[in-house]
């Protein structure tokens, strides 16, 4: 629940490279709440305690399937943590990603779905008065004047300061918040509230990506049994762990770091062009065993102006993927040649050049 309670997560990233490669991808999850702070309260269940369940299991999905990928947690136990705490693990680690886990609540019953929020500096009136609102718990911190160097929580100037916030991270964190969004509807069919913005305050230079996503609402009886389940839970975390893996695979794109493809070839010939068949395209993510592929195995996966293109066929020799191409000619007749140098798209004229010299 973030309308009650405190949500100044302080990110400060001494170094702002997003795509720095010689570390590993590290994301951060926060449980949020803990310790003596329960977060929202349902009939059956507290909030914090299904932070913790979902956060856990998520991080178990991305740890199994990311080899690659550091997991780092701001609590894996019932323990109560500042906001200082929790943005200092992001800062201490240059943090990739901040994925902070929360469960919704609210005085109507009926008031149902989840939603996910983007860390932005809101300029509207409104939305300033409720971040004053939510951020003002934090003068319950003891010594939040050393903590939060001087920032004063209640006034407006606190927050004009901050204003030079990049929205540099702001797409990539609205991209991954919409496939979170897209994943809760589709997989776990709930209700969509959509991607909102909440206010991130960063101090020093910049802030990793980060979400913060509501679970559903604790107050609603149907909402609380399913975020209290194993079965829900489970879900949830799925839901976002598939969330993660197209946005680490984008950033691996954005990277040039080699990808290891669906059928478990890697794709890291960086001199020679490597040819592939187009044959679908669409706006969400689909399973490899998806119908769209006809049963065609081997589907590979590249993400372009925001959209995942789907391929099958993986060679350097162009006469190759004719055949490739022609053999599939039946079941996906507008499937087209593409190339890549390496993890960049090129024109198949050019890599046929290449490939001849
Ligand atoms: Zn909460």
């Amino acid at each position: 629940m973030i309308n009650k309670k405190i949500f100044i997560y302080i990110l400060f990233l001494f170094v702002g490279n997003l795509f720095a490669q010689n570390t590993p991808f590290t994301v951060v999850i926060d449980a949020g709440h803990g310790g003596r702070d329960p977060g929202a309260l349902g009939a059956i269940s507290q909030e914090k305690k299904i932070n913790l369940d979902v956060a856990l299991k998520l991080g178990n999905l991305i740890e199994k399937n990311h080899k690659d990928v550091k997991v780092l947690y701001t609590r894996k136990n019932d323990t109560y943590l500042t906001v200082f705490e929790r943005a200092e693990l992001a800062n201490k680690n240059k943090a990739n990603l901040f994925i902070s886990i929360h469960a919704n609540a609210t005085k109507d019953k009926k008031v149902c779905g989840t939603e996910t929020f983007v860390f932005g500096l809101s300029k509207s009136k409104s939305n300033l008065d409720v971040a004053m609102r939510e951020n003002s718990v934090i003068l319950l911190e003891d010594d939040y004047k050393t903590r939060y160097e001087g920032f004063d929580p209640t006034s407006v100037e606190s927050y004009i300061m901050f204003e030079f916030m990049q929205n540099k991270y702001m797409e990539r964190s609205v991209w991954f918040a919409s496939n979170i969004q897209d994943k809760f509807t589709n997989d776990c069919k709930r209700g969509n509230r959509g991607v909102k913005e909440s206010e991130l305050i960063v101090l020093h230079r910049s802030a990793c990506p980060g979400v913060l996503v509501e679970l559903g609402f604790i107050t609603n009886p149907a909402e609380e049994k399913y975020m209290a389940s194993a079965k829900g839970q489970n879900e949830l975390a799925a839901a976002i762990s598939n969330a993660f893996d197209a946005y680490k695979r984008d950033y691996d794109k954005k990277s040039g770091i080699t990808t290891v493809t669906s059928n478990g070839a890697t794709n890291n010939n960086k001199d020679k062009p490597v040819f592939k068949v187009q044959v679908a395209a669409s706006k969400t993510e689909l399973k490899t065993n998806d119908k769209t592929f006809k049963g065609v195995r081997n589907i590979d996966v590249y993400i372009e102006g925001g959209v995942y293109k789907y391929t099958t066929g993986d060679t350097t020799d162009y006469n190759k993927i004719v055949k490739t191409k022609n053999s599939l000619q039946s079941k996906f007749p507008d499937a087209f040649i593409i190339a890549f140098l390496g993890d960049r798209k090129i024109p198949v004229n050019e890599a046929k050049a290449i490939s001849e010299k």
